[in-house]
């Protein structure tokens, strides 16, 4: 990780804020992401270090990417192996910001990058986790709405780490916040909840989501259904107790139900009846198995998956930005930097 320490910017207050934004298919919508990302740093002293992570993208979006990077010299590129999805992607732009605040951002401008300075200015003003909060989730359907709240309302019953509510991953973090983030290296990473596992003080600002600006969104139902159960198995073992009392339950059920036979064939024995009752019984029991043992699966699972130990992402390029390479040879960087961003805007 790069020291952000060896420079003394000109201003003593100024700040490194890196911002951290993943990128998958968006050949799109990328040039005018980093044109009104600029636009709001143009505004703000602090100094900026983007980190565009392509997450094994197969159309130009890594082209552009070569291309912009060429134009700012604040760029740093990371470019994976494939597509390991967003939250790994991610994590990987965390690992290599050297920012004294991170700003994690989804390119497709559904997240306005103009809510950073207001973020900034929380953080400076002592919080270490800045999340933005939607107010209104524009293009998205009823369904979409409900299922989320559903979802909330769950997680939120079930596990102990409070969650908060229309919360994506656009944030502010502080560099203690993402130390302790990153030393969270799980394979299965709901990252809405490693966010709020990590703690800090924490402040939420209301923002309204916009439709995407282009291009499609990569989730479809399967996929929104699987991430709940991602998030639901990797923040409580609730599910796997719920599996335990049910079978408890029944079995005492069962072993009444049983003596309650035993007697009545005792006492009036026993014409062949009943069948209704039995295959509804047998047919309900094998059905809690069943249920039972795919939740225990499902947990059996991630362990697998965690116990292989792979690493979590493998990159085929780490370019770090012009800027970056400077400030580790201990150089200071030129105040011309906004003049950069200029002539980046214009291609
Ligand atoms: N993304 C990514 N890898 C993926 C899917 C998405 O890096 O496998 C990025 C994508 O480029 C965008 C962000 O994650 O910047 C959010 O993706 P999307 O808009 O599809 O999700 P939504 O906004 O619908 O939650
Ligand atoms: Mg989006």
């Amino acid at each position: 990780m790069l020291a952000a320490n060896l420079t003394s910017p000109p201003d003593p207050s100024a700040k490194l804020i890196s911002v951290v934004a993943p990128a998958y298919n968006e050949e799109d919508v990328l040039p005018a992401f980093h044109k009104r990302l600029c636009a709001v740093f143009d505004g703000l002293d602090h100094e900026l270090e983007v980190i565009y992570v392509n997450d094994g993208s197969s159309d130009r979006t890594i082209a552009l990417l070569h291309e912009m990077r060429v134009q700012d010299p604040r760029i740093t590129l990371i470019d994976l192996s494939r597509n390991f999805g967003k939250e790994i992607a991610m994590t990987a732009g965390l690992d290599h910001a050297s920012g004294d605040a991170i700003v994690v951002i989804d390119t497709d401008l559904q997240d306005p990058p103009e809510l950073i300075p207001e973020m900034i200015r929380l953080w400076l003003a002592g919080h270490d986790v800045v999340y933005a909060q939607r107010t209104a989730r524009e293009g998205e359907s009823w369904v979409k709405r409900a299922t989320a709240s559903a979802f909330y309302q769950v997680i939120q019953r079930l596990s102990r780490v409070k969650i908060p509510q229309d919360t994506g991953d656009f944030r502010l973090m502080s560099r203690r916040a993402v130390d302790a983030l990153l030393r969270l290296r799980e394979h299965h990473r709901f990252m809405k909840g490693l966010f709020a596992w990590v703690g800090f003080p924490q402040i939420a600002v209301p923002y309204r989501r916009d439709a995407r600006f282009a291009g499609n969104t990569k989730w479809n139902y399967w996929k929104l259904w699987n991430f709940a159960i991602e998030g639901i198995t990797s923040f409580t073992t609730v599910p796997l107790k719920i599996a335990s009392y049910m079978g408890l339950f029944i079995s005492l059920f069962a072993f009444a139900y049983a003596a309650f036979i035993i007697y009545k064939t005792l006492m009036f024995g026993d014409a062949v009846q009943g069948y209704p009752s039995l295959m509804v019984v047998v047919l309900m029991l094998g059905g809690i198995q069943l249920a039972s043992l795919g939740i225990i699966g499902e947990y059996l699972g991630r362990m697998f998956n965690e116990t292989k130990q792979r690493p979590l992402y493998l990159t085929q390029a780490v370019l770090p930005s012009r800027h970056a390479e400077r400030r580790a040879a201990g150089a200071s960087i030129p105040s011309s930097a906004q003049a950069d961003c200029i002539q980046a805007q214009e291609a």
